[in-house]
């Protein structure tokens, strides 16, 4: 049951109002709860909200905590948000709904390796690298277009593309950057917006935002 002053209300209140003020029909925005890090009784109480859909960063993380809420709380949708190992490769299509941290060829490879011998794959995102951080993960901008044929070419199906802008900066440009290179490349999805920016994405045209602290509290450490 949904407490209505609870902060998984109040930013479903605050999404609703962002689609509504962008013309965008209610509903098209999903909402990811980011609960990486978090302690399971604050995963637990959203869980009870009614909220199915999660974000993890951590594979080790994400397979210790899953299997047992998703045992109690069926329809559970797991995202995985942070960087891929290759070697957690196969973990992560067992476990992961969608990938949104697709930033390489040898990734695209393995996954579409393992969607071929299990005869599908998780939703796929491909993350890019905007702000061209040397230090960030995630494809550049002007290897976008070039990357999404590779992909394309190995019969994956990416679902779209996904961004972490600058720390510090006016993320706006990056989201509406984003939504260029998705509609030049034909790709429906859009992953970016997170506690500080949410409402500017949904303006830029999010579909999936990932919401973490602003949620759950302020993570303690790993974050
Ligand atoms: C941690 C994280 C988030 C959530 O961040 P908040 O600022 O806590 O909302 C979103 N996206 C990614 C990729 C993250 O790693």
């Amino acid at each position: 049951m949904t407490d209505s002053s609870s902060p998984l209300a109040t930013i479903r209140r605050r999404l609703a109002a962002a689609e509504a003020a962008a013309g965008r029909a209610p509903g098209s925005v999903t909402l990811i709860a980011v609960s990486k890090v978090q302690p399971d009784d604050r995963v637990r109480a959203v869980l009870a909200e009614g909220q199915r859909v999660f974000g993890e960063n951590y594979v080790q993380e994400a397979a210790a905590k899953w299997p047992g809420f998703r045992a109690t709380f069926p329809g559970v949708q797991l995202h995985m948000i942070g960087p891929l190992q290759t070697n957690k490769a196969k973990q992560a299509v067992e476990l992961f709904d969608a990938i949104h941290s697709l930033d390489r060829a040898s990734l695209a490879e393995k996954l579409a390796r393992l969607a071929q011998a299990r005869g599908s794959s998780p939703a796929l995102f491909i993350q890019v690298n905007t702000g061209a951080e040397p230090q960030k993960a995630g494809i550049l901008p002007q290897d976008l277009d070039a990357f999404v044929a590779q992909v394309r070419a190995l019969d994956l199906d990416p679902q779209g593309l996904m961004c972490i802008p600058p720390e510090g900066a006016d993320s706006a440009p990056h989201f509406k950057t984003l939504a260029e290179m998705a509609a030049r490349n034909g790709l429906p999805g859009l992953s970016m917006g997170m506690s500080s920016d949410f409402e500017s994405a949904v303006a830029h045209g999010a579909t999936h935002v990932r919401v973490g602290s602003a949620l759950f509290g302020a993570r303690s450490a790993k974050a």
